[in-house]
């Protein structure tokens, strides 16, 4: 409320004794004293500004009190005021009735007594003060009324503008509160669930379109998003509602009021089922490849065993025709040999098979990373014997399982070793004269991260090239013998596996992939 300013209160009175007189009583008060000794001059002192009341004698010569009354409350631009008429006596009944006319709240007689005056004019003045506050307080309602107008037009503003951004998005936006119910959709939204209309989703739970086995998944996500406020496209199955399933990246961010206290959950889902569908081909046709090299792998895989049986059998018929007496631990012995060969070659077509299988089938389990470097190299080691590389293998037998795909695991394994290979043919191309072509494979456990390192001395990458090996469908090799693509989709796989992927390369020394992964946590 502004500073109370001192009411002005008109004294007119053509009687320079009384005007005195009126002065000595009153200014006492806290106000502010307009004096006049007519009426003209009165009404040329307030004309710019408000009185709270005014004394005013009847009886002066030129304009008399009434008719001065009558002036004041006849100006339209000020309130109607308390008007004490201030007389020696009053004449007639009908003077009386014209003072009142005129807007007389009270009369003064003549001799002015002291307490009297001060009585009287006190009361109106403690009335002037009620309506000031009160108006005070009228303007400040409408001053509060008048901004709320204001915040509200900005809220109207704003919640269109959000709106706006909500549907104009691409991806889908809905706000779920703590609990998981969703308060609030975008259209894109509901398209990507294949519903008819908002109302389906509004107050539903989330968790109606999350399936049983992404449930964890979700529930991560959410206390995640608890805690650091914020969680990036996390890829999640959902399901619409004609129960299909669509696979989608979810991010979310957390909301808080204005305390900080979290309030609700802003999500954000992008529909990525057709980029999977292409991720998809693009690793089949990239298995295409590896499976075209595996043939011939195969063929010297098989054919080693093979070998081994017929001279087995060979030796038998031999055994056979030549010695009366079978030696019995003799023929044992060669049967456990053939059959550990024939083993061994229904394990490589086994193998090759469940290789070839669509990646769609490969779910995650626990597997023995180690088992499955292992049988990676069983699956090119004869190969890479008949270009005389040296594969040393250091395994350490103590990391345990971890979760996830073996075949998915054996395909960055093969990708690196093939790459290596390419690496040390390239260099003997270049280099024209022999030196020990080696590879060496080693998995230790570091800062309880599993480590699974490839280091080859090979051709080496030039530091022009190094920043786009990983690209997709960068390759330096000829056309039929790279795809580029090897890289870029190992590097998917170990980020699947919450692992990371990276290396060292330059053209002395050779290159060196090393890929970590979490120890998983099998009590999980
Ligand atoms: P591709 O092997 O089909 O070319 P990749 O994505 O597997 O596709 O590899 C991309 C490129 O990275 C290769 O063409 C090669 O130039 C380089 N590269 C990968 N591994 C090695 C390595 N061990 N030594 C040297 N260069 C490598």
């Amino acid at each position: 409320m502004g500073m109370a300013v001192r009411p002005n209160i008109l004294i007119v009175d053509d009687d320079d004794i009384n005007l005195q007189l009126l002065v000595t009583i009153l200014k006492i008060l806290d106000v502010n004293l307009i004096l006049a000794q007519s009426g003209p001059e009165a009404l040329s002192k307030i004309r710019d500004q408000g009185i709270a009341m005014a004394l005013l004698d009847i009886r002066m010569s030129g304009m008399d009190g009434m008719e001065l009354a009558t002036l004041i409350q006849n100006d339209k631009s000020r309130d109607i005021i308390p008007i004490i008429f201030i007389t020696g006596q009053l004449k007639v009944e009908n003077e009386l009735e014209r003072c009142y006319e005129a807007g007389a709240v009270d009369f003064i007689l003549k001799p002015i007594r002291k307490n009297i005056l001060l009585s009287k004019v006190k009361v109106f003045l403690e009335l002037y003060r009620q309506k000031q506050a009160i108006l005070e307080d009228h303007l400040e309602l409408e001053r509060t009324v008048n901004e709320l107008i204001r915040l509200n037009n900005l809220l109207v503003e704003s919640e269109k503008m959000y709106r706006t951004l909500l549907n104009a998005s691409p991806e889908g936006i809905f706000i779920m509160n703590m609990k998981g119910v969703i308060t609030e959709i975008s259209d894109i939204t509901h398209e990507i669930f294949g519903t008819e209309n908002k109302d389906e989703f509004i107050g539903a739970h989330f968790i109606n379109f999350v399936p049983p086995e992404e449930l964890k998944k979700f529930k991560d996500v959410l206390n995640k998003t608890q805690i650091e406020g914020l969680v990036q496209n996390v890829e999640i199955f959902l399901i619409r509602k004609n129960h299909s399933r669509l696979i989608c990246e979810l991010s979310t961010t957390l909301i808080q009021e204005a305390n900080g206290e979290p309030k609700a959950y802003m999500a954000i889902i992008r529909d990525i089922s057709q980029r999977k569908k292409i991720e998809q081909q693009l690793i089949r046709s990239e298995r295409m490849v590896s499976l075209g090299e595996m043939a011939s792998a195969m063929a010297h895989e098989i054919n080693q065993p093979l070998l081994s049986i017929s001279l087995g059998i060979d030796n038998l018929c031999h055994k056979i025709g030549t010695v009366s007496a079978l030696n019995e631990p003799y023929f044992r012995d060669k049967s456990e040999k053939i059959y550990q060969d024939v083993s061994r070659i229904g394990r490589i077509i086994d193998h090759v098979r469940a290789f070839s299988r669509d990646q769609e089938e490969f779910t995650s389990t626990c597997f023995d990373l180690n088992e499955s470097i292992t049988n990676a190299i069983s699956m090119i080691s004869e190969q890479f014997k008949n270009h005389h590389i040296n594969i040393i293998v250091k395994l350490d037998k103590t990391i345990q399982p971890i979760v996830g795909n073996t075949y998915r695991f054996e395909q960055v394994i093969l990708n690196l070793l093939t790459n290596a290979k390419d690496a040390l043919e390239e260099k003997m191309k270049r280099s024209k004269f022999d030196f020990d072509k080696v590879i060496v494979i080693r998995t230790y456990l570091n800062n309880q991260k599993i480590n699974i390192e490839v280091k080859d001395n090979g051709c080496g990458i030039e530091s022009d090239k190094i920043d786009r090996i990983m690209l997709p469908f960068f390759t330096t090799k000829e056309t039929g013998k790279g795809t580029g693509i090897g890289l870029s989709i190992s590097f998917g796989i170990i980020k699947e596996m919450n692992g990371t992927f990276d290396f060292e390369s330059n053209p002395s020394m050779g290159t060196t992939f090393r890929i970590t992964l979490p120890t998983s946590d099998i009590s999980e």
